[in-house]
Order: structure tokens, then sequence, then C-alpha cells
């Protein structure tokens, strides 16, 4: 019984459902992005800036497709909850799996609902109650903190 023990515990461990539920973390240094992003792309993901509207590569992109994070690579949005909303940003009506988080955003004295990458959270955009149904979310993002593969 005592050999058994270490065995048993090997299984509890296996058997909790945490890991597969949570995206592990991998944030670079900063110096990492600068030198893979391009100064627009660095900005946005980094920074928490906002491209122009209507100027973005993929507001307009109706391809079928993932939209994966520019910075790691994790796919983010499918392209099947991508819908027009008129802003000139790529919208979406929710993101794959939980490899979308949540973070309340204070600037420009206004109180918004920041939206980045679970993994090596890359500032990706921001989400709205104003979207269409099923979730009626809009999740307003930066072509520049995306990459686009053709399915
Ligand atoms: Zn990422």
């Amino acid at each position: 019984m005592k050999k058994l023990l270490p065995f048993f515990t090997l299984l509890v461990f296996s058997s909790t459902s945490w890991s597969q539920t949570r995206v592990q973390k991998d944030v670079k240094p900063d110096s990492y992005y600068k030198q893979k992003l391009t100064d627009e792309q660095y900005r946005v993901t980094r920074q928490h800036d906002t491209e122009r509207a209507f100027a973005g590569k993929y507001w307009d992109n109706k391809s079928t497709g993932v939209y994966t994070c520019i910075c790691c690579d994790l796919d983010l949005f499918e392209s099947n909850t991508k819908f027009n909303s008129g802003t000139g940003w790529p919208s979406y009506s929710t993101y794959i799996g939980n490899h979308v988080e949540k973070s309340t955003d204070r600037s420009f004295g206004m109180m918004r609902d920041e939206v980045h990458c679970a993994r090596c959270n890359a500032h990706l955009g921001h989400v709205f109650d104003d979207g269409p149904n099923p979730t009626g979310l809009r999740y307003c993002i930066n072509s520049a903190s995306l990459n686009f593969k053709l399915k």
C-alpha cells in the first residue's frame, strides 16, 4: 500500500480540470515584441493603442478562417463569429475557448472593458454590449493585433 501512494497522488493531480480550462501564461520581455512586431503592432498590442478605423487589414475581410494573436499565434476568433459592425474595426460576437480575457480600462475618462490575449496579454481591443444575438456582445478588435489563417 505504501508503494501505491505516489501513484494515487499523481492520479488526483492529473484528473483536475484546472490545467485544461486555463491558458498557460507566456509573456515575453518587451524587447522580444519590439523585434518581432511592426511599430503599429507593437503600439497596439503592448501599449494599448488603437488603430484608425477602416485603416486596418481585416475590418472588411470576409474569408473563412481563424484569427490568431499577432504576438503568440494563439487562435482567438473564428471567421463565422465575425460580423459587419460598420465601425471600421474587425468585430466578433464571441471568441475561441477561453483564449481571450477581459479587464477594466479607465483611460480617456471612460470605463470600458478591454480584451487581451489570455496567453501573452496582447491588447486586442474592447468589448461592448451592443452586438448581435446570441451573445449580444461586440468584440471590437484591432487588425494590428491579429493574424489571419485561411481555412
Ligand atoms: Zn497572444
